[in-house]
Parts: C-alpha cells; structure tokens; sequence
C-alpha cells in the first residue's frame, strides 16, 4: 500500500510538472478538490472526450449528441429526488475537527477485512501450489468464514440503517466497530448527519425575486427533460439513445484523492431509451460494451472489474459499476444503471406534460425505461495517467520516466525535432511540421540536446519523435523514434502521416 501511495504522489507531481493539472487558484493557495488542465491536460482530457464520442454517438446510428445548459429549472432537482434525497451521511470528529462521511469509514472497515481474506487465500495458494482450490478454501476456511461473517453483519446492519434514515444506528455503527479518526486516532465522534451535496446560486437580478438554482450534480437530467424534443425532432425510434458530456457539481464532503474525487468535475453520460420489460436485456448489453470501449485502449483485462451493486439507488432496478485499478485500489470509473421509467414518469408528474413514446410495432404508448451509461472525464484521465506512468532502467544504466499512454489519446502525435539548431535543419523540420500538423497535433522544438528532448516527449507520452538531421537535406528522410521501444528507423518524409495514421487509429 505504502509504494502505492508512492507512485500516486508522484503521478499528481508529474502531471503537475509537465503542464497535465494544476490546482485551481494555485497562486492563492488553492481550492480545495477543483484542478485545472494545463496545455498537455486540456489535449488527453480532450482525446478522451472524443474517444468517448465516437464510439457512442459516430458509432452508433440509434445515438444522438446533446448539450443542455448547466442551469435548469429548479423543479427537475425536486423530480429527480435530487433535492431530498442526493446527500450523503457526514460525521465529523472532535479532536482533529475533521469531517467524513460515515458510509465511507464504514466501507474502509469492510474493505480492511476483505484484504485480510485475499491475504489468507493468496498465502494459501503459495502454500498449496497446483493443487489449490481457492472456492473449496474460500468456503471451508475458518479464518476466512470468519471475516466474511463480519463483513456480512456490518453490511447487512448499515445499509439497513441507512434505508430506515437510522443515523443514529450508524453511529453505533462506526463505535461498535471502533473506528477511529486516521488523523487523531481517536473515537471521538460527532452524531451522523445528512449533507446535501448540491451547489445552489441564485438567479434574477433584485434579491427578493431571485430564485434558488442548482448547479447540476450530474447531466443525466438535461437529457430526460430534452427526451421529447430530441425523439420528435430526430424522429428517434425506440431502442435509441442520447449522449452528453459536460460539467458536473458536487459538493462532495470528503474531496481527496487529485482528481478522483472532485468539487467541478466532466461526465460522459448516454441515457438509452428501451420498450419496458426489455431493459435488463439491454443493461447486460451495455456492460459488455462499456467494458469492451476501455479494453479497446490497450489496457489489461485484469485493470478491470464489475462491482455489482447490492444496495440499489431509489430509481434503479439493476446497476454495476466498472472499475479500475488506481494505485489507491480498485475504485468506480463509471456506472452502469437500469433506472426504470423513474426519470421520465417524474418529469411527467412534475412538469404536467406527457412523455410518452408511440410504438408503432406494439401499437401503444408507454413511458420507455433507461439505461445509464455515466463515465467520469477526470477519472478516466486519472485512470491513464495512473496505468501509464511508468519508470524504467535503461540498458545504459540510466532511468526514463514514460507515460505509454494509448495513442489514440497521447497530447502530441509527434515531434519534430531538427538534430541541430543551425545548417538549415530547423527549415526543414518546419516544412514538415507545416504539412503534418493539418492532421495530428505535432509539437516543434529545436531547444535543448536531442537526448533530453527524447525524455521530455516521453514524459508527457508523444508516441513518435521525427528527428530531422544532416542526411535529411540530401535524401529525404528522417528517424522516427518509437516511444515505448525507443527503437529508431530511418524512413522518407512522405511515409510519416501513413505510419503516424496507423498508430494513433484506435480500436
Ligand atoms: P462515487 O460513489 O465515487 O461518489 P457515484 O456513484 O456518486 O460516485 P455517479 O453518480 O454514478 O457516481 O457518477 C458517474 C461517474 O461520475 C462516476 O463513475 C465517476 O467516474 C464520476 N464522478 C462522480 N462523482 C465524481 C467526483 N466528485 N469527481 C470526479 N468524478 C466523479
């Protein structure tokens, strides 16, 4: 755990030093959970939109794009169940003053005795070699039946507390388990409390009529309440779907963790429309797919995993999350949720207008079920930066830092780096340069020796380096470095975009 921590600070250090993320408002010593991207940040964070765009709504004849404003009317956070129900359980802790949320402290419990589980099944399966049968151990192991009963009476007793709005029981909770503050090492603790986690403003411009508005926690609702514009003017047929990126808003009580867990954060939302009574099939489907777009980056399987969801949000009937692997553990990147006809029916209460589908196969009208797909932007960057950032001994003894980050998203697609700064070199580089960048994002840079600009483009992960030297001006052709093998071949002018094209074409 402690390397991992390790290799996380200096993940958040290498974005910061080669221009990734900065905090906000870093001159005056910041805002707490808000981050900006700097001009390497702002080009992944780009890539991955577009990524994610293509796939979904280029990809996909029955998926249109959307983009609602931040703002909306007060009643949708009330329909939604937002205004009464999207909080979170905070307790606070009276020696160190600081504040948690109490389902949070509960679940690192459990995840404390999980780990002791996968110890003793890993210490097994050293001890007993080829022959070991981890579901007999699992199921037979006294150690292990022991932790999982824990595991089993905790969760059972908090989630049910928590459907009751039984705080009171989940501060017993938290005693009764005798979890103490990671700052003060105490058990002091305040009574559990519920927070809403909405930011609010006002609109209008004289106080007394101004209206409370939300910002919104999420974009899922700018699409239900476009359902009707976008099916009629689109002349959409059920099964279809609607996507949309954009800003989120959350005042999250406890926001650590760099950009895992932040104030002002990017979703990538698709809500798809299905006849009801077939959106457990379609829920499957859009698991598998999901999980197939971020095996398509390259990255290992086993980076990934379904958590399916046991407590059910009050719209849902089925929801999984897939997660990644951070270097903080296996945590949620995005959702996946079966969220019924809720959404829409709420809207139709509230709103006092139908919204409804004709299916002309069926010959009826009825509200149609969704199915979510909610990514996060921030997360999914932090989940490349974290797979890609890698340190490496070289044969010559010395160390490399590289970000082999998937090429379809690298910032720069190449660099166009003249050998020397003199002897016409940066005159040709230019002329490359000048061609190739109507195509790819590609970055000239003459300053520094060849070697250390070689480092400083592995570090913010360009997978090509097109160095143009002396041989260049008299037969046409230059060396391209790869990335990840560093290996170099010498190649003519006219073959660069060919072989860049190859590289960066994601699945
Ligand atoms: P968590 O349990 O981590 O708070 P959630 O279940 O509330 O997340 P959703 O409401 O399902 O998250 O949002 C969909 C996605 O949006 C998440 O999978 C995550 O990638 C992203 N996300 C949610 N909250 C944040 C945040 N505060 N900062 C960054 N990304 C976030």
């Amino acid at each position: 755990m402690a390397q991992n921590e390790e290799i996380f600070k200096k993940i958040i250090s290498h974005a910061k030093e080669y221009g990734f993320v900065f905090p906000s408002s870093e001159i005056y010593d910041g805002l707490s959970a808000v981050y900006d991207y700097g001009q390497n940040g702002v080009e992944l964070k780009n890539n991955i939109r577009q990524y994610w765009w293509k796939s979904m709504v280029q990809h996909h004849e029955n998926i249109v794009g959307l983009d609602s404003a931040i703002f909306m009317h007060p009643t949708i956070w009330k329909a939604s169940g937002h205004v009464d129900a999207f909080s979170d359980p905070l307790i606070d802790n009276r020696d160190s003053k600081k504040r948690y949320r109490a389902d949070v402290l509960i679940e690192d419990q459990l995840a404390k005795w999980q780990d002791k589980i996968d110890k003793e099944v890993e210490k097994a399966a050293k001890r007993f070699g080829d022959t070991f049968d981890k579901d007999q151990f699992v199921a037979t192991n006294a150690r292990v039946l022991e932790y999982k009963e824990k595991i089993d009476t905790a969760s059972r007793r908090f989630y049910g507390a928590m459907e009751r709005n039984d705080l009171a029981d989940v501060k017993k909770l938290i005693e009764e388990l005798e979890i103490v503050c990671p700052v003060s090492g105490s058990r002091n603790w305040t009574d559990v409390r519920q927070f809403n986690l909405m930011f609010s403003t006002s609109m209008g411009s004289v106080s007394e009529d101004a209206n409370v508005i939300y910002l919104r926690p999420e974009t899922a609702q700018g699409i239900f309440v476009n359902y009707l514009n976008v099916q009629k003017t689109g002349r959409m047929k059920i099964p279809f779907g609607i996507a949309q990126t954009g800003k989120a808003f959350r005042n999250e009580i406890v926001a650590r963790q760099f950009i895992f867990r932040m104030r002002e954060f990017e979703q990538m939302e698709m809500q798809f429309f299905v006849r009801p009574g077939t959106e457990l099939e379609w829920f499957e489907k859009w698991k598998e797919t999901r999980l197939n777009w971020h095996l398509s980056l390259g990255i290992p399987a086993s980076k990934y995993r379904f958590h399916k969801h046991e407590k059910l949000a009050h719209y849902a009937n089925a929801a999984a999350d897939i997660e990644f692997e951070f270097p903080i553990g296996f945590k949620e990147l995005e959702g996946i949720h079966s969220r019924t006809d809720f959404d829409l029916k709420a809207h139709q209460e509230y709103s006092g207008k139908k919204i409804q589908y004709f299916d002309p196969e069926l010959n009826e009208n009825y509200v149609p079920y969704v199915i979510e797909t909610s990514i996060g932007l921030d997360r999914t960057f932090l989940a490349m930066l974290s797979f890609a950032y890698t340190e490496e001994k070289l044969e010559d003894g010395s160390e490399r830092v590289v970000l082999r980050l998937p090429a379809v998203l690298a910032p720069f697609k190449c660099a166009i780096l003249p050998l020397v700064a003199k002897d016409g070199l940066p005159e040709k580089a230019r002329e490359i340069m000048d061609v190739l960048k109507y195509d790819f994002m590609c970055q000239y840079e003459e300053k520094d020796s060849i070697g250390k600009r070689y480092r400083r483009h592995d570090a913010i992960g360009t997978p090509y380096c097109i160095t143009v030297d002396h041989q260049t001006l008299e037969d046409n052709t230059v060396t391209i470095r790869d990335r990840d093998t560093m290996k170099q071949d010498r190649i003519p002018i006219e073959k660069i975009a060919e072989l860049v094209r190859i590289k960066v074409k994601g699945n």
